[in-house]
């Protein structure tokens, strides 16, 4: 129930509104599921809610946009700790074969609250994987888990078609048939895809990527997203594997493919983009192709180093991806915006980006990138979408000489005090407020556990040991 809430007496305030305008000493006034006014001071309405928040940093909600939630039960597993991408998959689809819609269910309430706890109030999620033993219902498992924590979702519905009889990674009973693929998008967006600017559950489509769906079905859901104004969504250009593959498959580079199955386009976001020229950047710009940039993951799989300095100035639309939990092996948006500093600094020097742009990145650039013109920005009028961070934690002592920039490069913690969504606080005091974690983490536990026994019986395979 969205209601009256007063923040009062907030320390600093970056609203990266169109001005970058930071404000000190306000108070904030939440009416139902819009900021309704910012000012010096605001008297308490009678019904409102008030929230103590002097000594606090608030944020925009930042926006997650690139995510496997069903990855967050094959974190850290000891075959792949230490494969690149291609040997990565294909051990770890092995295990994901065990799939089931409660495992879905379980390990999107970790990872959307994990996102929720670390300052994000809007992701999507990239679910491409629907075993055949499963009853397919997966991505209506996630909403259901969305919706229970209250965090703005835009699961996007994937899909595979080339198995490895057709010459593609994934086991064959992890792939559908186009008909299958069409008709479930299309049961998705007549159940869940709500256009209106402030929606809390969009639909986006989303075939894995070039080496594991047929160009002629990447055509089909362009035109089935077009015809219903959704956006598309998939990995391109990640790494340098792909680029030989593509250009083995098909004659030509990622972008180079994308472009010529018409998948360039301000409806368009990518995940990765590690992988591209200047020319490349050049077309992503003229066409407003958007990007999640996903540095934990790229460093994590040893995948390169996306140039997305470059392409931010060349105006590309850019945003940040946590990307799975197994590939990064958090679901850590605070996290992720540390990353994108210091790794872009390891390539540029330290004038390669500042604190203030990641930020950006994260809150403004990904509204744009997942097309929501209403967040991303503290205003007056906008979503009351919004975070609040402890500045007085042991972590920042000594870093509020810039409290904007001192949770990026400071603090041993990427908790927030409070996270708003839509108008409702969901994180209160740095816990889930609608969810018991305790509980959460040992249900968690028990079914990822289970998950890897029981693929290990299936195939012989020991995941839980280190390869010769
Ligand atoms: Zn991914």
């Amino acid at each position: 129930m969205s209601s009256t809430i007063l923040l009062r007496h907030i320390k600093t305030l970056a609203t990266f509104d169109d001005n970058a305008t930071e404000l000190e000493g306000v108070d904030l006034l939440i009416r139902g599921n819009r900021i309704a006014e910012i000012a010096a001071r605001i008297e308490p309405p009678p019904d409102a809610r008030v929230i103590d928040a002097s000594g606090m940093l608030c944020l925009p909600g930042m926006v997650n946009c690139h995510h496997h939630l069903y990855q967050t039960m094959t974190r850290a597993v000891p075959c792949v700790q230490n494969a690149e991408l291609f040997e990565w998959l294909v051990n770890l689809y092995e295990i994901w074969r065990e799939v089931t819609p409660e495992l879905v269910y379980i390990s999107a309430l970790v990872g959307l609250g994990e996102l929720l706890l670390t300052g994000c109030t809007t992701t999507t999620d990239h679910l491409y994987l629907f075993p055949r033993a499963s009853d397919g219902k997966l991505i209506d498992a996630e909403i259901q888990a969305a919706r229970e924590l209250g965090i703005r979702f835009h699961p996007t519905r994937g899909c595979m078609t080339r198995g490895r009889s057709k010459g593609g990674l994934p086991p064959d009973d992890v792939v559908q048939s186009e008909e299958e693929i069409l008709a479930d998008c299309e049961r998705l967006i007549a159940t869940y895809h709500d256009p209106a600017p402030d929606a809390m559950v969009k639909i986006a489509l989303a075939p894995c990527s070039p080496f594991s769906v047929e160009a002629s079905t990447m055509k089909l859901l362009a035109d089935l997203a077009r015809a219903h104004g959704l956006r598309l969504h998939t990995h391109l250009a990640e790494t340098r594997d792909e680029e030989r593959y593509c250009k083995e498959m098909y004659g030509m580079r990622p972008v180079e493919w994308a472009e010529e199955i018409g998948w360039l386009g301000p409806d368009v976001w990518f995940a990765h983009m590690v992988h591209v020229n200047e020319v490349e950047i050049q077309r992503l710009a003229a066409t407003g192709t958007g990007v999640s940039h996903c540095p934990a993951s790229n460093m994590r799989l040893g995948s390169g180093i996306a140039p997305i300095p470059k392409m931010a100035a060349a105006g590309v639309p850019v945003g940040l991806g946590v990307d799975g939990s197994a590939s990064n092996d958090a679901s850590d948006m605070l996290g992720e915006v540390r990353q994108a500093l210091l790794l872009h600094r390891v390539l540029g020097g330290a004038r390669a980006v500042t604190a203030r742009e990641v930020l950006r990145w994260a809150t403004r650039g990904g509204a744009r990138v997942l097309g929501y013109s209403e967040l991303g920005r503290v205003e007056a009028g906008a979503l009351a979408d919004l975070v609040l961070i402890d500045l007085e934690q042991l972590g920042l002592a000594g870093a509020l000489h810039d409290p904007v920039a001192a949770p990026v490069f400071a603090g041993d913690s990427h908790l927030v005090a409070y996270s708003i969504v839509n108008g409702e606080v969901v994180v209160e005091k740095g816990k889930l407020v609608r969810v018991n974690e305790q509980e959460l983490v040992r249900r968690a536990n028990e079914a990822a556990a289970e998950m890897v026994r029981s693929a290990s019986r299936k195939t012989g395979i020991r995941f839980l040991e280190f390869p010769a």
